[in-house]
């Protein structure tokens, strides 16, 4: 699959195709499925997490195992739909036995990201994990970096930890929960009401949702 391939498409669809058909490292030979991403192509905040487990690989779609479900209930707890936001992952295939994505792998797949962000143009990027940090912000940690919203190219990216890093650890839950009511913070146009004196009161609108997540 050539790049021009990849400026020429139309859609989010069409990006989605020429991933399923690829074939440009070994993961192509070991996959299920090519997952893609899923979501609304009229998306204002993409998620990257790291790469497909094996629930992904056999389904085809992206964040539909444990750490989805935990993603699901982060997302609903911070009042955002699944169906209104964009989920891919740093690379497209499952590495066997769900090892870490090689860099020759994540450099080989850099161009389907690069053209999911250029064709949904998102208003925020959320990086799920360190492996999708790495890729926008090399050598940032984790630890000192999630949750604060950061400018790059005229978009904001808002590095937070892995789903999955919270079912193994649980004293991470508190701090995703937080971190995911940034994202709707960030997405979320204030409330502003005009008093009788000519000023401006400005209000968040976001009210995250109590839910009983564990
Ligand atoms: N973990 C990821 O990073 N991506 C998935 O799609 C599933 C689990």
């Amino acid at each position: 699959m050539t790049l021009t391939d990849l400026e020429n498409v139309d859609t989010i669809d069409d990006i989605a195709a020429i991933i399923r058909q690829c074939r440009d490292c070994s993961l192509g030979e070991s996959r299920t499925n090519a997952v893609p991403g899923a979501g609304s192509d009229q998306a204002s905040v993409l998620f990257v997490g790291e790469a497909p487990g094996s629930k992904e690989d056999q389904e085809g779609v992206p964040f539909v195992g444990n750490a989805g479900n935990l993603l699901n209930k982060m997302l609903g707890h911070a009042g955002i739909s699944r169906e209104t936001v964009f989920i891919t992952n740093t690379i497209k295939c499952r590495p066997p036995n769900n090892r870490d994505p090689e860099q020759i792998e994540i450099n080989t797949c850099k161009k389907y990201l690069r053209s999911q962000i250029a064709k949904l143009n998102p208003k925020v990027v959320v990086t799920l994990g360190r492996f999708a940090l790495e890729y926008f912000f090399p050598g940032e940690r984790i630890s000192r970096v999630h949750g604060v919203p950061r400018q790059l190219g005229g978009r904001t990216y808002l590095p937070l930890y892995h789903p999955a890093a919270a079912l193994h650890n649980p004293g991470l839950r508190d701090t995703l929960l937080e971190d995911f009511v940034t994202i709707a913070k960030l997405i979320s146009p204030p409330n502003v009401t005009a008093m009788p004196d000519g000023s401006e009161v400005v209000t968040s609108k976001t009210a995250p949702k109590q839910l009983d997540l564990f």
